[in-house]
């Protein structure tokens, strides 16, 4: 991050609330990080977006971003991507970025965006065929023979993982 003015102090300084942070600095960094996406027609009927909705069941035309979705999941905080931006991603086409994506495997499959979306988009039926379409296209995620045996201790048993994995697909 850069400060925006010669001679600005808030730049200098150990930012302690966000109140103190520069709007201009804000508002450039924001514009540094928008994502460019070109749309066409081949994209928004690409195999991949047909196989999602045949996947899923769901349409993500229906999502009109409001965000509820996003401003109630638990995982939020751990993903690389909203899962209001997801649904975003598959309507401009960008399946295969939301593949890429961290968010589908931190989706817990709680339910509590589907609760709350005024729109009924079930976004964990889309997360899930996402995650099957990741494991069908990209293969594994995770080699676990490069998992050191202390970090291996620490994670979910692995019938909790199969059962999750069965889940999946
Ligand atoms: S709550 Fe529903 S309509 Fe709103 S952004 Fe999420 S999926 Fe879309
Ligand atoms: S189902 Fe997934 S995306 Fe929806 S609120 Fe739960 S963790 Fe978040």
């Amino acid at each position: 991050m850069r400060c925006c003015k010669p001679g600005c102090i808030i730049g200098a300084q150990k930012r302690t609330t966000a109140a103190l942070e520069c709007d201009e600095v804000r508002a450039e960094n924001a514009v540094d990080t928008i994502m460019k996406i070109q749309l066409t027609a081949d994209a928004l009927r690409s195999d991949l977006a047909r196989r999602v909705q045949e996947m899923s069941g769901e349409d993500p035309l229906a999502c009109y971003q409001c965000g509820k979705c996003s401003a109630g999941c638990p995982s939020a905080a751990f993903m690389d991507q909203l899962p209001n931006q997801i649904i975003r991603l598959l309507q401009l086409g960008s399946v295969a970025e939301a593949l890429r994506s961290d968010t589908i495997w931190y989706c817990a499959a709680c339910q509590t965006c589907y609760a709350r979306c005024p729109k009924g988009v079930d976004l964990p039926r889309l997360m899930e065929a996402l995650r099957e379409l990741a494991l069908q296209e990209l293969g594994d995620q995770v080699d676990v023979a490069k998992i050191d045996a202390g970090e291996l201790a620490r994670l979910p048993q692995q019938a909790f993982v199969a059962g999750f994995r069965k889940y999946t697909g």
